[in-house]
C-alpha cells in the first residue's frame, strides 16, 4: 500500500513509514492511500470476535503495509492497554432509542485525541528505524488545548523523540493549562507564549520554514517533525473505532451483519469524520455521515451549497475544539470525489481568495454520504440538560453539539437507522460550561467546577483530571512569540 499527495497529478508514491515521518507532502497536499483496502462481511464477523487491540492491529495492517502485523499488534497492546484506558478503549453506550454514544475519551488526557496520539508515536519511532533515520525527532506543537496535552502524553519517554508544546497564555482553559504545566516525562517541554493561538501557530510554522534553524538542529543531531492532525499516522487509528463500534452492535444483537448504521461526528478539522468515510469506502455498512458544527458553521454551509468560504466572523464558543475556519482534512474528501487536479485548483482558490466552490457533480457525490447540521450555544446547553434529566447521560459540550445535530437530522428525515455519535471529550474537561448548562449558575471557579459538577451529577471525575489542582507544576516559562526559536534552543541545551 503506497501513498500520494492529494494535489499530485504525476503519481509520486511514498511508503507508509515515509508518510508518517514526513507528515505533509512537499507540494502542500495531504497524503492519501493509493487505494482503499476492502472489508468484507466475513472480515467484520471475524473482527467481532476479537478485542479492541486485535481489531486495531488488523485494521492498521491493511493500511500500513511496511509494518508487520506483529509490530502493529505490539504497539496496539501498549497504546490501548487497560492502564491507559481503564474505562474501556471505545465503549458504546445506548443513550436512547437508536442513539449510541461512542465514548472516545477514556484515555490519558480525557479527550478523543488520545485514540490517535497513544499509537502514533510508536508508529513514528518504527518509521525512523525503517527509513534509516539516526537523528532525534523534535516534535513541535502549537495547541489551542486538547492536542498539546494528548501529544505530550503520547510522546513522553519515547526513545528517539523530544517534544515541545507552545500554548497561548490566555487562550486555553484553566484545566487545559494545568494539564500541560504539570506534564511529566524526561523528553518533554511546555512553554506559554504571549499572544493568541494564531501567534503560536505562526511561530511554529516559521520555525519549520527556517532553513538556518534546521541546519543548527541538524548539527545537534535533531530534525523537526509534527504531530498535527493532517498526519496520516493520526488518521489511520481513527478508522478502527468505527469498525469496532459496528462489531459491538453486532455482538449485542442490535444489528445483523450487513445492516446499515449512520454516524454523527462533532467536527473541527474534519479528521474524525473523514476516518468514518474511509471506513465506509472500505465496505463498513455506513449510510449517512452527519457533520455536526457549532455556530462556526462553515462546513454546514459547504455541505449544503458546495461553497467553502472562510471570509466570515470567527465565534468563540463553549466547544472550542470545533472553533475553526479551516478544516484541513476536507482536502482529503475533495481528492476522493474530484481527483488531484481539481483538488489542487480548489486549494489554490482557498489560498488566494479564502473560498472555493466545487462543481455540481462533486457536490452531488459528497451529498450521497454527508449531511451538515449546526447547533448554537443555547441548544447545546439545552441538550446537555435534557439528556442528563431524561436519559441520565452526561455530555461534554462538543458531544452535545453532535447529539443535537443527530436529532435535527432524524426530525427532518424520520430515519430510524442506528446512529453512532462520537463523544469526543469527558464532560469534566469542560466542567465549567457543562456545570453552567445544567444549573444556570456560574461555578465558584474553573477548577472548583470539577467537584461541583461531580456533586451535581453524581458521576466520577476521570482519572487524568483527578486531583489536578494539587499536582506539581513543572513548567512556568512564558516567552514572546518572536522568541520561540530561542526557547527551543534553550530546551535542547538544558
Ligand atoms: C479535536 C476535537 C474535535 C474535532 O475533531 P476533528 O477531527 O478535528 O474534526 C472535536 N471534539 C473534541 C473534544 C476535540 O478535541
Amino acid at each position: 500500500m503506497n501513498y500520494k499527495s492529494t494535489r499530485d497529478t504525476k503519481n509520486k508514491f511514498f511508503t507508509s513509514a515515509e508518510v508518517i515521518k514526513k507528515g505533509l507532502a512537499d507540494d502542500g497536499g495531504l497524503f492519501v492511500p493509493e487505494s482503499i483496502p476492502t472489508l468484507t462481511s466475513n472480515d467484520i464477523e471475524k473482527l467481532a470476535k476479537l478485542d479492541y487491540i486485535k481489531r486495531a492491529a488488523d485494521i492498521l495492517s491493511r493500511f500500513l503495509s511496511d509494518y508487520t502485523y506483529d509490530e502493529l499488534l505490539a504497539d496496539c497492546e501498549k497504546a490501548y492497554c487497560e492502564k491507559s484506558f481503564p474505562g474501556g478503549v471505545a465503549p458504546l453506550v445506548n443513550v436512547t432509542d437508536n442513539l449510541y454514544s461512542l465514548e472516545l475519551w477514556h484515555g490519558p488526557t480525557a479527550a478523543f485525541k488520545d485514540m490517535a496520539l497513544q499509537i502514533m508515536p510508536r508508529l513514528l519511532v518504527r518509521a525512523l528505524k525503517k527509513t534509516g533515520e539516526t537523528r532525534t525527532a523534535l516534535i513541535l506543537v502549537a495547541t489551542s488545548g486538547d492536542t498539546g496535552k494528548a501529544a505530550l502524553e503520547g510522546y513522553r519517554d519515547v526513545d528517539g523523540v523530544k517534544i515541545m508544546v507552545f500554548y497561548p497564555v490566555d487562550g486555553v482553559s484553566r484545566v487545559q493549562k494545568l494539564q500541560m504545566a504539570t506534564q511529566e516525562g524526561n523528553n518533554v517541554n511546555v512553554c506559554a507564549i504571549e499572544g493568541n493561538f494564531d501567534d503560536a501557530q505562526t511561530g511554529v510554522k516559521k520555525i519549520f520554514a527556517d532553513r538556518n534553524f534546521a541546519e543548527k538542529l541538524n548539527e545537534k543531531g535533531y530534525f523537526l517533525s509534527s504531530a498535527n492532525s493532517i498526519n496520516w499516522g493520526r488518521l489511520a487509528p481513527q478508522i478502527i473505532y468505527y469498525v469496532s463500534a459496528y462489531c459491538d452492535l453486532l455482538n449485542e444483537g442490535k444489528i445483523k451483519i450487513g445492516d446499515k448504521i449512520n454516524v454523527c461526528v462533532p467536527t473541527g478539522n474534519f479528521g474524525n469524520i473523514f476516518a468514518a468515510y474511509i471506513a465506509k469506502l472500505m465496505g463498513l455498512p455506513i449510510d449517512k455521515l452527519i457533520c455536526a458544527s457549532n455556530v462556526n458553521n462553515i462546513l454546514t454551509d459547504f455541505l449544503r451549497t458546495g461553497t467553502y468560504d472562510r471570509n466570515r466572523k470567527f465565534h468563540v464558543t463553549m466547544s472550542p475544539s470545533m472553533d475553526i475556519l479551516i478544516s484541513s482534512n476536507l482536502e482529503r474528501l475533495l481528492y476522493f470525489v474530484a481527483g488531484s487536479e481539481k483538488t489542487a485548483a480548489y486549494m489554490k482558490s482557498l489560498n488566494e481568495t479564502g473560498a472555493y466552490t466545487v462543481d455540481p457533480e462533486d457536490l452531488e457525490k459528497i451529498k450521497e454520504s454527508f449531511l451538515g447540521y449546526y447547533t448554537d450555544e443555547k441548544a447545546t446547553a439545552a441538550c446537555i440538560k435534557e439528556d442528563l434529566t431524561e436519559n441520565s447521560y452526561l455530555h461534554d459540550t462538543h458531544t452535545a453539539v453532535a447529539f443535537d445535530a443527530a436529532r435535527q437530522y432524524i426530525k427532518n428525515n424520520g430515519d430510524k437507522t442506528p446512529m453512532i455519535i462520537d463523544s469526543t471529550a469527558s464532560p469534566y474537561k469542560f466542567a465549567a460550561d457543562v456545570y453552567k448548562s445544567l444549573s444556570d449558575k456560574e461555578p465558584t471557579d474553573a477548577l472548583a467546577a470539577l467537584d461541583e459538577l461531580r456533586e451535581l451529577t453524581n458521576t466520577d471525575i476521570p482519572y487524568p483530571l483527578e486531583g489536578i489542582a494539587k499536582r506539581k507544576i513543572n513548567f512556568t516559562k512564558i516567552v514572546k512569540a518572536s522568541n520561540m526559536p530561542e526557547a527551543v534552543m534553550d530546551y535542547l541545551n538544558s
